[in-house]
C-alpha cells in the first residue's frame, strides 16, 4: 500500500493535468497540490499535528477537499461536517470529534467554541514557511464519519489511511479508473461514498473531478453535455429525479462511460428506467460508512444481475451469518459481514458499540441479505427495518418492491405502525411521478395482487415527496415519528 491518493505522492508528470474544478475555480494536480501546501502551513499555524482533528463544514466546493488533504499532509484527521446541520448538531460533531480548527463558511457558522477560519481566509499561496516534508502514514486516523443517526446519536466512524488506501485502490480498480476518467461529483462530500468513490478514486488514477453543488435534475444533465464526465455515482432519488423528467428534455450523456447506483435500495424498474434512457452502463453497489465505501459492485462489462448489489471487490471478504454467528451456505439469509482492511478501526469513544459491530473479527453490517452461488449479494433489508407482526418477520424492502411496480409509483417506503393485536403492522408511504396522481385504494388492490395478506399496508399514505436525510435517502425515522404521532 503505497498512499498514491495523496497529491504530494503523485509523480511529477501529472503537475499540469486537470485535477479538481468547482464553479469558482480549476486546478491543476500542481495546482491543488500547492492549495493543500497553503492550507496547510495555516492549519499548523493553528496548531494543527498529527493526531489532531480539523472539522470542516462546507458545502461541496474545493476548498473543502483541500482543507481534508491539508490535514492529512499533517498527519492530521478530518471530519467533514454536514453543512446544513443546525449549530447544535455542529457543535455536538465538533465537541466529540474534538477538533482543534474548523473550517467553516464565515462568521455565524457553526464552530463548537474551538478556533475557526472562515472558508474565505483559507490561504491560497504557501508562504514558504517550515512545514516538515509530508509525512502520512497507514496507522494515522484520516476520516471521521459521522452516521446519520438513525439509531441514536450520530457515531464518529474512525477510518484510517490504511483503510482509505484499501477502498479507494479497490473502486478504482472496479471501476477501471484511467487518467482519462472525468467525475462528476453529486453526492455530498460529508459522506464516505463521496470522498472515496468519486474524489480519491478519481485522484488515484490521474483523473479529473469536477464538484457540483446542489442537485437539479435539469441542470445536472446539462452539466453533463458541457463538461463531459466518463462517470459519477449517485443515490436512488436522483435516478428517480432523473427519469422523471419530460421525455423532451434531451441532453447528451454519451460522454459517460457508466455510473454507480448505491446507498439504498433501488427497485428494478427504476435501474432498467434509466439504463433505456441514457444508455449508459448502470452499475449497483452495496457499501457503508464503516468502511466498505464500496462493498459490492456488479462489475464493470458484465455480468449484471439485477434485483443484487453485485459480488465482493477483491481484497474484502463477505459472508452470511446466522444468529447464533455461523457462516450460512448460499441461499440462506442472515446478517451480512465482512472482513477485509477497509473495515473502520472502530467507533469513536464508543467502545461497547465498536466491540458488537466488530464481533468475532467481522464488520456487522445490520443488513440481511443472501448470497447466491456466483457470490452475487441481495440485500434483503436491515435489521432494524424489519417489522415484527404478530411474530412474523416482515421486510419492508419486498412491500416497497411491490409498491414500485406499479408504474405512477415514484418513491414508496414502508414502516412499521403500532399495533394493539399484531404488535406491529406495515403502513406504506408513496410519492406519485410529477404529474402523475396515486389512489391509495387502487394502490392497496395492486399490492394484495403480489402479497400475501400479512404484506399488504394496512395504510397507504400518499404524499408529494417522501422526507430525505442529507444523504438523500427516503427518511424512514421521520416516517416512523410521523405515523406515530398520527397514531397517538
Ligand atoms: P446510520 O448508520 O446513521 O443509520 P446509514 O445506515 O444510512 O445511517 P450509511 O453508512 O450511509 O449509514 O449507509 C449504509 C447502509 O445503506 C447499508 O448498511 C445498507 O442498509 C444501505 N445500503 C447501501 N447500499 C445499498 C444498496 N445498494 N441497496 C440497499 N441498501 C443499501
Amino acid at each position: 500500500m503505497s498512499l498514491d491518493y495523496l497529491p504530494w505522492a503523485r509523480p511529477e508528470s501529472f503537475d499540469a493535468l486537470p485535477c479538481v474544478r468547482d464553479e469558482h475555480q480549476d486546478l491543476t494536480y500542481a495546482g491543488f497540490a500547492e492549495r493543500v501546501e497553503a492550507a496547510a502551513e495555516q492549519f499548523a499555524e493553528h496548531g494543527v499535528g498529527r493526531g489532531s482533528v480539523v472539522a470542516v463544514m462546507l458545502p461541496n466546493r474545493v476548498e473543502l477537499l483541500v482543507s481534508l488533504v491539508a490535514a492529512w499532509r499533517l498527519g492530521a484527521a478530518a471530519t467533514p461536517v454536514n453543512p446544513v446541520l443546525t449549530a447544535h448538531e455542529a457543535d455536538y460533531q465538533i465537541t466529540d470529534a474534538d477538533a482543534v480548527l474548523v473550517v467553516n463558511a464565515g462568521p455565524g457558522a457553526p464552530d463548537g467554541g474551538r478556533t475557526a477560519i472562515a472558508v474565505d481566509e483559507l490561504r491560497r499561496t504557501p508562504t514558504g514557511g517550515p512545514l516538515p516534508a509530508p509525512d502520512t502514514r497507514h496507522e494515522d486516523l484520516a476520516l471521521l464519519v459521522y452516521t446519520s443517526g438513525s439509531t441514536g446519536r450520530p457515531k464518529g466512524v474512525m477510518l484510517d489511511h490504511a483503510n482509505i488506501d484499501a477502498m479507494t485502490s479497490q473502486m478504482a480498480a472496479a471501476m477501471k479508473l484511467t487518467g482519462d476518467d472525468h467525475c462528476l461529483l453529486v453526492l455530498p462530500l460529508f459522506h464516505v461514498n463521496a470522498i472515496c468513490v468519486s474524489f480519491l478514486s478519481t485522484i488515484l488514477a490521474g483523473g479529473q473531478l469536477s464538484v457540483l453543488g446542489r442537485f437539479h435534475p435539469e441542470r445536472f444533465l446539462a452539466t453533463i453535455e458541457e463538461l463531459r464526465p466518463t462517470f459519477f455515482s449517485a443515490v436512488p432519488t436522483i435516478y428517480a429525479h432523473l427519469v422523471s423528467l419530460p421525455e423532451t428534455v434531451r441532453h447528451d450523456t454519451s460522454s459517460v462511460r457508466f455510473a454507480i447506483c448505491g446507498a439504498a435500495p433501488a427497485s428494478k424498474e427504476l435501474l432498467t428506467a434509466v439504463t433505456d434512457r441514457f444508455g449508459f452502463e448502470l452499475i449497483e453497489g452495496y457499501g457503508l460508512t464503516e468502511g466498505t465505501c464500496g462493498t459490492t459492485v456488479n462489475p464493470l462489462g458484465g455480468p449484471h444481475k439485477l434485483g443484487t448489489v453485485g459480488t465482493a471487490l477483491p481484497g474484502q471478504r463477505l459472508a452470511i451469518m446466522g444468529p447464533d454467528g455461523e457462516l450460512l451456505p448460499v441461499g440462506e439469509r442472515g446478517e451480512v459481514v465482512i472482513q477485509g482492511p477497509n473495515v473502520m478501526r472502530g467507533y469513536l469513544n464508543r467502545p461497547e458499540e465498536t466491540a458488537r459491530t466488530l464481533d468475532g473479527g467481522w464488520l456487522h453490517t445490520g443488513d440481511v441479505g443472501v448470497l447466491d452461488e456466483d457470490g452475487y449479494l441481495r440485500i434483503v433489508d436491515r435489521i432494524k427495518d424489519m417489522i415484527i407482526r404478530g411474530g412474523e418477520n416482515l421486510y419492508p424492502k419486498e412491500i416497497e418492491t411491490a409498491l414500485y411496480e406499479h408504474p405512477a409509483v415514484l418513491e414508496a417506503a414502508v414502516v412499521g405502525a403500532p399495533h394493539e393485536v399484531y404488535g406491529e403492522v406495515p403502513v406504506a408511504y408513496v410519492a406519485p411521478a410529477p404529474g402523475g396522481t396515486l389512489d391509495a385504494d387502487e394502490l392497496r388492490a395492486h399490492c394484495a395482487g403480489r402479497l400475501t395478506k400479512i404484506k399488504v399496508p394496512v395504510a397507504i399514505h400518499v404524499r408529494d415527496a417522501l422526507p430525505k436525510n442529507p444523504v438523500g435517502k427516503i427518511d424512514k425515522p421521520a416516517l416512523r415519528a410521523l405515523n406515530n404521532a398520527a397514531a397517538a
